[in-house]
């Protein structure tokens, strides 16, 4: 697989299901990308602090807490309100994606997630901080 523009970039995947979240590991790891893995909203936070990634991509569906509390969290910490977050959720409603944008994700990916549509979103993302 081709690597891509931004290789390199740190990027957190928040997935507490652990089947997807091995295999979005892998892809995007293959894809050139550096990948911090997190289970819940909890281990997400921390990491996030702690890492400095430079994307999140985060399941809304977490067992510890809301993603929507984690998106806010990260938003009114001053260490990490500037990391782009990008929701992945099973949940299409308009009014799901228009709440999580208001919590602060820059992003909204519907589940099932198509793996060449993710591939080629996230540059956009990383671009948006790095340029
Ligand atoms: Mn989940």
């Amino acid at each position: 697989m081709s690597r891509v523009k931004h290789a390199g970039s740190r990027i957190l995947l928040v997935e507490d299901n652990e089947t997807i979240r091995n295999a979005f590991s892998l892809l995007l790891e293959e894809s050139g990308y550096e990948i911090l893995q997190a289970a819940t909203g909890r281990l997400a936070l921390d990491s996030a602090v702690a890492d400095q990634p430079h994307l999140v991509l985060l399941d809304l569906g977490l067992p510890d807490m809301s993603g929507l509390d984690v998106v806010r969290t990260l938003a009114a910490d001053p260490r990490t309100s500037n990391i782009p977050v990008v929701a992945l959720t099973g949940r299409a409603l308009k009014t799901d994606e228009d709440a999580c944008r208001a919590a602060g994700c820059v992003g909204y990916l519907t589940k099932p997630i198509n793996t060449h549509h993710l591939l080629q979103e996230i540059p956009r993302y990383l671009a948006d901080i790095e340029e």
